[in-house]
């Protein structure tokens, strides 16, 4: 298929127009350890890949173009996840939650030798909620001596347990047949890029100032919804027009209504900004300038960060900025967000309505630098001169190389890299900066993914 990108041995990599088509979606969900990257390997590597995730860029949930049998989907890999503060379980159930929200089907991984954990029960809840057709995978069964483990799995309601080893290989073609076999052709969930407006996410902290720039916004020149071509009409979200251009506000129910849960507040606000953000293609980060930017301003951007959407700060409460508070707040800016100096920054008021239609502009170029395809024959001149300018410094007498490089999707600019060893941290962040100050990708985040061929 000439959609495809294949490296000059034949190896396919990704698809050339992968948003404008939505592939199905197969999600992979588990518990740490259960052996779920190596399932993604096993099933995108014709040859073992190591797939490497630059630090700072997503890694709660990662999608790869997949292949089977000629079939096209996207392979969701929810592995990556640590324990945070509310514990390994909320963190998965979290994870999971949206990821199976998102899929088409889910292959649910186990570990055979450790059996069903009460976190594993957990999932199991959701998963028959979300009545989502469910695989059950037994995982690492490296030969037939754990039969009666296997058999055990049968109690968690799922359905026939699937023996695989994802190490070895044994079982995996005959599952993924039999998923490819329940795989709907079109998919129910995945977006193909949609006409009309663009759709943005409104985030920030409580009282930051959310509804009032929506008030503002929209309160004047409420946009009628019939009237624009290719709305889809979502009751929770909303058309507003700022200077004379109409956006998608995604999950505006979630702000007008300003639910104050008590218990797990925290993590339920997480959760409605993640689904938002799924929806989004941009989202607007409101930061209140009269308060400290604070960790909750940052766990916020994090979250834009990871779902690998478009970025625009806007600083709002403007108008009730004093000379020694703007003082603290550049160095706050400075020391705080130096991480996402690539995003625009608006300075706005949402209460006098000063400065909104700047929100235009940054959102324009927030999602043309998150659009940008760069050529492969473009970004291969690009990574020559760089190595060639700077070389990887030796480690132990050893050089990794960068062999070769392309952009596998857009939206945001991805690329993989194809190396002889491992790249330096160091060196990864010097190819990043680089790529920035070559293309500027002003307001996306860009990620780039190292495969080392052994
Ligand atoms: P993840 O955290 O769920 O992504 O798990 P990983 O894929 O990182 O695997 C965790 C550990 O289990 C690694 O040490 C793997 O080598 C090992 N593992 C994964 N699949 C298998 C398998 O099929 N058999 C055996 N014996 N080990 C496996
Ligand atoms: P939300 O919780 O993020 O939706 O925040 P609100 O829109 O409800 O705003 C919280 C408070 O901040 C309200 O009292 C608003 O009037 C006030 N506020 C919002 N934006 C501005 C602004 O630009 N300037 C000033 N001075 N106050 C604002």
């Amino acid at each position: 298929d000439d959609r495809d990108i294949l490296t000059a041995d034949g190896e396919f990599i990704g698809f050339a127009e992968p948003s404008l088509e939505a592939f199905p979606v197969v999600a992979i969900v588990g518990r740490p350890n259960v052996g779920k990257s190596a399932l993604v390997n096993r099933i995108l590597g014709r040859r073992e890949a190591v797939v490497e995730d630059i630090p700072g860029v997503t890694r709660d949930r990662v999608t790869y173009p997949a292949l089977w049998n000629d079939r096209r989907f996207s392979l969701v890999d929810t592995g990556g996840w640590e324990p945070d503060a509310r514990g390994i379980d909320a963190s998965v159930a979290l994870q999971a939650e949206v990821a199976i929200e998102l899929c088409d089907v889910v292959l649910f991984v186990v570990d055979s030798r450790v059996g069903a954990t009460a976190t594993d029960e957990r999932v199991v809840q959701m998963l028959r909620r979300s009545n989502k057709p469910v695989f059950l995978v037994a995982n690492k069964v490296d030969d037939s001596v754990l039969d009666p483990e296997v058999a055990a799995l049968w109690s968690l309601g799922l359905g026939e347990p699937r023996a695989v080893s994802a190490l070895h290989g044994r079982g995996v073609a005959d599952l993924l047949d039999d998923v490819m076999k329940t795989l709907p052709e079109v998919s129910a969930v995945a977006q193909p890029k949609l006409a009309g407006p663009r759709r943005v996410a409104l985030l920030g902290r409580p009282n930051v100032g959310k509804s009032s720039l929506l008030n503002k916004a929209a309160g004047e020149e409420r946009v009628v919804v019939n009237e624009i071509a290719g709305t889809t009409r979502d009751p929770v979200d909303e058309q507003v027009e700022i200077a004379g251009r109409v956006w998608t506000f995604v999950d505006t129910a979630g702000i007008r209504r300003r639910v104050h849960l008590q218990k797990g507040a925290d993590f339920y606000a997480t959760l409605r900004t993640s689904a938002a953000l799924e929806k989004a293609e941009v989202a607007v980060v409101l930061i209140d300038v009269t308060q400290e930017i604070s960790d909750q301003d940052l766990r916020i951007i994090d979250l834009v960060l990871e779902s690998g959407r478009a970025l625009v700060l806007a600083f709002n409460k403007w108008d009730m900025l004093d000379d020694e508070r703007r003082r603290y707040l550049e160095r706050e800016i400075e020391q705080d967000l130096a991480h996402v100096d690539w995003a625009p920054r608006v300075n706005i008021s949402a209460r006098t309505g000063r400065h909104l239609e700047k929100l235009v502009p940054a959102l324009d170029a927030a999602l043309e630098s998150w659009d940008t395809r760069v050529p492969t024959a473009k970004f291969n001149a690009f990574l020559a001169e760089l190595v060639q300018e700077h070389p990887h410094p030796l480690r132990g007498g050893k050089q990794p190389r960068v062999l070769f490089g392309t952009q596998v999707q857009n939206r945001p600019p991805t690329f993989v890299l194809f190396t002889s060893g491992f790249l330096d941290p160091g060196y990864r962040r010097f190819i990043q900066r680089r790529l920035r100050e070559t293309y500027g990708f002003e307001g996306t985040p860009i990620q780039i993914n190292v495969r080392v061929r052994e």
